[in-house]
């Protein structure tokens, strides 16, 4: 019944996620449509004049910035789309950290970030390593991209695992970036809510987060406060019945035989 409860689950917010991008990509798709076919309009010979020029120069201006709106969608989109993605084992949450963190390691150099690693052990939680990546690689370029300078030397970032319950692994991504109001904090994982210009945000990044980890059967939350920082919790599902001080003991525990 369980599995049952998290598929449903998991079909309304990807349902939810795909009516958004389909509307979202409507808007800019359907002005793009209608400036081509003014600009055919307009330059197809007997009514053109040259005094036109620069008001059809706008209308393509605004064509193109439709059109890269739209690519960007697609883009943000892409790596999510992937068919092969919805097997579910256990995985190995350090060795994602890392291979999220060498897909980011240009962009930290670039940002200047002070990187921090403050790993404690923890079991294999269930889940898909490369969902798992994505939503890794989207809260650390968020993370990058909410410092209010590029290459201050203060910018850090601390990625944190630990264990919370004994079958409750808990990753931490957290940033002293310029953090956020309540009034952001509430809209956040909402589909194509940004605070950021056309062409660096889509808001997708973490609507998307939010829809891989709920299909993980995990949780995602947030703590932030504006000026200070950032750090976004991940509480993920061991694959292991008893934590990993337990299953060291050749003697069967009272919690193992209930
Ligand atoms: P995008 O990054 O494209 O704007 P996201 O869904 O990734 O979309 O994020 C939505 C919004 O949440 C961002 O525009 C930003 O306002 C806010 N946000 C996300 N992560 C952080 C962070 N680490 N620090 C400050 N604000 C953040
Ligand atoms: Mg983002």
């Amino acid at each position: 019944l369980e599995t049952q409860l998290r598929l449903a689950d998991r079909m309304t917010s990807m349902g939810t996620l795909a009516a958004s991008v389909a509307h979202e990509i409507n808007n800019p798709l359907s002005s793009v449509c209608a400036n081509l076919s003014y600009l055919g309009e307009q330059l197809s010979g007997d009514t053109f004049s040259p005094e036109l020029l620069p008001e059809l120069r706008e209308v393509l201006v605004e064509t193109e910035e439709g059109a890269s709106r739209v690519r960007s969608i697609v883009q943000d989109l892409k790596s999510f789309a992937r068919g092969d993605e919805e097997h579910q084992g256990p995985i190995d949450v350090h060795r994602v950290i890392e291979s999220s963190l060498r897909l980011v390691r240009n962009e930290l150099q670039r940002y200047n970030a002070q990187l921090e690693r403050v790993l404690e052990p923890v079991p294999p939680v269930l889940g898909n390593a490369s969902r798992l990546g994505q939503v890794l690689v989207n809260l650390l370029v968020n993370a990058m991209q909410a410092f209010p300078e590029a290459r201050s030397e203060n910018n850090r970032i601390r990625v944190i695992t630990r264990m919370e319950a004994p079958r409750r692994v808990v990753v931490e991504v957290e940033d002293n970036g310029k953090g956020m109001s309540q009034e952001v904090i509430e809209r956040i994982f909402d589909p194509f809510f940004t605070t950021k210009p056309v062409g660096v945000g889509t808001g997708l990044g973490l609507a998307i987060c939010h829809t891989i980890v709920q299909s993980m059967g995990g949780e995602i939350d947030v703590r932030s406060m504006p000026g200070r920082g950032t750090t976004f919790m991940l509480v993920l599902m061991s694959t292991e019945e008893e934590d990993t001080g337990e299953r060291e003991s050749d003697e069967p525990s009272l919690a193992e035989q209930s």
